[in-house]
């Protein structure tokens, strides 16, 4: 299940980004963003991810999963489509050119600290 690493992954990078001045920080949310192309079962995801936040600065934070559609777009005739699988041929035109816009993604976009002595 890749989706294990992915969480510890998320959790790294969420706990170094809390302020070395925030004694007592405590992670709320984490919210991602997570293309369909990158075969990342949110479900999946979310169940990893409450495993492995215990003992952590995390142990109550709330993944917030945004998933976010495959894009793609002809370079030759500029047709743009939202597309369910990977395209490598214009629907319009039949040409080769299709560039992927979107649907790749696996980005943190923000992460909410909270101070509890604050
Ligand atoms: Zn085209």
């Amino acid at each position: 299940m890749h989706e294990m690493g992915i969480a510890m992954q998320i959790i790294e990078i969420a706990v170094a980004s809390i302020p070395a001045d925030l004694k007592n920080a405590q992670v709320k949310r984490v919210n991602l963003k997570v293309g369909k192309l990158t075969a990342v079962v949110p479900e999946s995801l979310h169940f990893c991810f409450q495993i492995a936040v215990q003992d952590t600065p995390l142990c109550d934070a709330e993944l917030n999963i945004e998933e976010i559609s495959l894009k793609v777009r002809c370079t030759d005739c500029n047709v743009e489509w939202t597309a369910h699988e990977p395209v490598f041929v214009c629907r319009k035109c039949n040409g080769g050119s299709v560039k992927m816009l979107s649907g790749r993604e696996l980005d943190i976009t923000s992460i909410e600290v909270v101070d509890e002595d604050a």
